[in-house]
């Protein structure tokens, strides 16, 4: 099979190689790969930016379908389009597990970081861990759900905003988007998308968003409290510090700010601001496999479609540098068969 591997030097970038075709073990399941979308977590995973993984095959924003199971495995069956996410696979029986936290997990597996992941034409997954696509949600949209979807969905309900409110979401790209059409057309919020790209704030307006403001031009706290008396909440899809100080900023008294986007810096946070104005900054990490349950069935109703555009493994360097330049639209996703 041929898979895209952190190279020997953990320098940012990946080979493509030929490998043999993994075994399964009990639990496990083969899937063979249909779809892989590019993710910012595989850069810092390519980079060594939470330990080096020489030799790692990236990938968890994957969909494909199942061709062998293991002879205990009740809950798939071969020819299943499945996902193979982040959450790789959990203890099950821990605190985080059995209270519906599971991604919190303390001895969580994660594809394409700390186990073998889907940039690969073949891949293993835990099968109780891979959850189903359902039958008329196009595969290479769904693999963009598997992470940017989830996450956003996730990071969503975790801003506890409701219908009428306003969410202010900062960074329009891969995750923004999504999470504009989440907030929009699933929790009926009224949404504001916060970027630095002009182009990536038309694309917001296209996807929904009421409000769009390029933070380069704009104070964007001081337009969102002017206009409409401060945000209900927050997202922070964007990779800088910057975004989460203006995230605080921006927020209403009572607001939430939810921190999505990995920049490896500290944040700023006023404490009497916290204090006085009663203000909540909570992290959110990915979702469960019941939020991905939800929000693929939210992509195939149609209610949220994500904007991919598919490529070959072999320009998967290529995809990494127009990430890091932030040139793309919506999601880069692989297509294995090409
Ligand atoms: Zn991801
Ligand atoms: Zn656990």
């Amino acid at each position: 099979m041929r898979a895209a591997v952190v190279t020997a030097n953990s320098d940012g970038n990946v080979e493509v190689v030929e490998r043999n075709i993994p075994e399964i073990k009990n639990g496990e399941a083969l899937v063979e790969v249909e779809y892989c979308g590019v993710c910012h977590t595989d850069l810092h995973v390519a980079a060594g930016d939470y330990g080096k993984k020489p030799g790692r095959i990236l990938g968890h924003e994957g969909v494909g379908i199942v061709k062998k199971i293991a002879p205990d495995v009740t809950n798939l069956k071969v020819g299943d389009r499945v996902s193979i996410a982040w959450l790789f696979e959990s203890c099950g029986i821990c605190e985080y597990c059995v209270t519906g936290r599971e991604t919190l997990c303390r001895s969580v597996k994660n594809a394409g970081y700390n186990v073998d992941g889907a940039m690969a034409t073949h891949c293993v997954v835990s099968a109780k861990y891979a959850v189903k696509v359902p039958d008329n949600l196009d595969p290479a949209q769904a693999s963009s759900i598997t992470c940017a979807g989830v996450t956003t969905y996730k990071a969503i309900k975790v801003s506890k905003v409701r219908p009428g409110e306003w969410i202010a979401i900062y960074g329009a790209g891969g995750l923004g988007n999504l999470a504009i059409q989440y907030a929009k057309k699933v929790y009926g919020a009224h949404v504001i998308a916060v970027d630095i790209n002009d182009d990536k704030l038309a694309l917001a307006q296209e996807v929904g968003a009421d409000l769009v403001i390029n933070s380069q031009k704009e104070d964007v706290a001081k337009v969102i409290q002017d206009k409409v008396g401060g945000a209900h909440a927050a997202v922070v899809t964007a990779v800088n510090k910057v975004a989460f100080t203006s995230a605080v900023a921006c927020v209403r008294a009572g607001g939430r700010v939810v921190a999505v986007g990995l920049p490896p810096e500290m944040m700023e946070l006023s404490i009497p601001r916290m204090v006085f104005d009663g203000i909540e900054v909570v992290g959110s990490l990915v979702g469960t496999r019941k939020d991905l349950e939800e929000a693929f069935q939210f992509g195939a109703e149609g209610i949220v479609a994500p904007i991919v555009q598919t490529r070959t493994l072999d320009e998967v360097n290529a995809i990494f540098q127009e990430m890091r330049d932030g040139k793309i639209q919506g999601r880069m996703v692989i297509d294995m068969k090409k």
